[in-house]
């Protein structure tokens, strides 16, 4: 029975490209995944010297959120997210945990100041999803260059690495009836 995978839009953000990220998933992972709105008080999470959100504790929030404790949860958000160690992250999961979550904040083109590439967006998304799903289905990082699960510090890395696991990470997954 494969663990269904719940992605959380956060606080109204509800990209068009949803469906996209939610097939991106689905195939990557072959589980069953649906989508639907959460709105989480973001008020302990932020950080006003910093004007970013603390992902830990966004996180920590979204799994009192859990509509089914067998699935896991994702939640999606345009907030910028950072850890205290670091400058920003992408996303925040934990290792064989309930959840995880990805931001799209520095996903953007945009953000970098280049035109907008929703197609680039959507790329970066689902990436950054599965990557941040894999470590809560258990996945530690990988030093194949075409894994998912290959870590990345900077967007062009996100670029760089595939949206699937690598054979070794896809057969560990099997065996572990993931899928
Ligand atoms: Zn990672
Ligand atoms: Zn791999």
């Amino acid at each position: 029975m494969p663990v269904p995978v719940h992605v959380a839009l956060l606080n109204g953000y509800a990209p068009r490209w949803t469906d996209a990220l939610v097939s991106g998933i689905a195939d990557a992972l072959s589980v069953p995944v649906e989508a639907f709105p959460v709105e989480l008080d973001t008020v302990v999470a932020f950080a006003p010297g910093r004007r970013q959100y603390h992902a830990t504790l966004l996180l920590a929030a979204l799994l009192r959120h859990r509509r089914d404790p067998a699935a896991k949860i994702l939640g999606l958000t345009s907030m910028d997210l950072f850890i205290p160690v670091l400058t920003f992250v992408f996303g925040q999961s934990q290792l064989d945990g309930p959840g995880a979550i990805v931001s799209t904040h520095r996903l953007h083109s945009e953000y970098y100041g280049l035109p907008p590439d929703e197609g680039r967006l959507v790329d970066r998304a689902i990436k950054e999803a599965v990557h941040e799903l894999g470590h809560a289905f258990g996945f530690v990082h990988c030093p194949e260059a075409d894994c998912v699960m290959r870590a990345s510090t900077y967007v062009e890395e996100v670029d760089l690495k595939a949206s699937e696991f690598c054979s070794r990470c896809t057969r560990s997954l099997e065996e572990a009836g993931r899928r």
